[in-house]
């Protein structure tokens, strides 16, 4: 009889243990969900008015550029900078509740890599005084995927080189390809990654510690929302670094995957 009675104390306890397990998993659900809700609503909220002050900051700019002001001209200029830092901050957020909700979108299409990688090279070159070297410049590759995310990837991975890499002079990129991939490389000559921290940088809100930390701003979201959006295409991100002779970030994309034939948007 006390055997069959420790047997039922026993279930019973297990049972407990499984109901507290479960409301836990639930509350921690709900909470999950009043976040997102919260952080859509700041950055809707945030978003209009960043969005006129955009708009106000060119009109200021385009008048005072025909009247030759310096002086406003280069506020109006480094005003247009932080909104668009703002901005920038704002999709990151927007993007982490959308991966996390499985609500981030895909438009994909046929794009030539190339002219991605190059554009995205012409258009940084200007706001870095640091010489940006497209090496083995050429795939001669048409790839099927979303164009405006993967330059989303390309554009951060060489902004975290110019962040992370105060003093290295030049950052090289390179293209490589076989028959069924594509190949990028960013590689700069900066402070490096620790070893033991290599893989968790592309966990969100992880940033290496240290001076760098301290000094550069950032959440600690761009590589892996980076991260994500090169998994969701079927491809491949990644470091390679060594403490005191730099980083170098790497991607691969397949060339063809399963698509119809016209561009189609997914969601996860
Ligand atoms: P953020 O730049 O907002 O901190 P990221 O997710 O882009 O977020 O990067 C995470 C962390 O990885 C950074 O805080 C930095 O410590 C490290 N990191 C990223 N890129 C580099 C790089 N090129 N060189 C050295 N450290 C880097």
């Amino acid at each position: 009889l006390s055997r069959i009675i420790r047997y039922a104390i026993e279930r019973k306890k297990a049972e407990r243990e499984r109901e507290k397990l479960l409301s836990e998993q639930l509350a921690i659900q709900e909470l999950e969900k009043r976040r997102n809700e919260f952080v859509n609503m700041v950055v809707h909220e945030l978003r209009t008015p960043l969005t006129s002050l955009k708009a106000h900051a060119q009109i200021l700019r385009k008048h005072f550029s025909l009247t030759g002001d310096e002086a406003v001209i280069r506020t109006t200029t480094r005003m247009n900078t932080q909104i668009n830092k703002l901005t920038d901050l704002i999709s990151d957020f927007q993007d982490i509740t959308r991966i996390e909700g499985g609500r981030l979108q895909f438009r994909e299409s046929y794009f030539d890599f190339d002219e991605l990688v190059n554009e995205i090279v012409e258009e940084m070159q200007p706001v870095t005084d640091r010489q940006l070297l497209l090496r083995d410049g050429e795939t001669n590759k048409t790839v099927w995927g979303d164009r405006s995310r993967i330059g989303q990837v390309i554009t951060n991975l060489i902004m975290n080189a110019i962040k992370y890499a105060p003093d290295s002079d030049r950052i090289v990129i390179k293209m490589q390809s076989d028959d069924t991939t594509v190949t990028l490389q960013i590689q700069d000559f900066g402070p490096g990654i620790p070893q033991t921290v290599q893989d968790k940088i592309f966990a969100p809100f992880f940033r290496v510690e240290g001076a760098t930390a301290r000094t550069i701003s950032g959440l600690g979201l761009g590589l892996y929302i980076s991260a994500e959006i090169i998994q969701r295409q079927e491809g491949h991100l990644w470091v390679e670094s060594q403490e005191g002779k730099g980083s170098t970030f790497c991607f691969t994309l397949p060339i063809e995957r399963e698509h119809p034939l016209e561009e189609k948007e997914t969601a996860s």
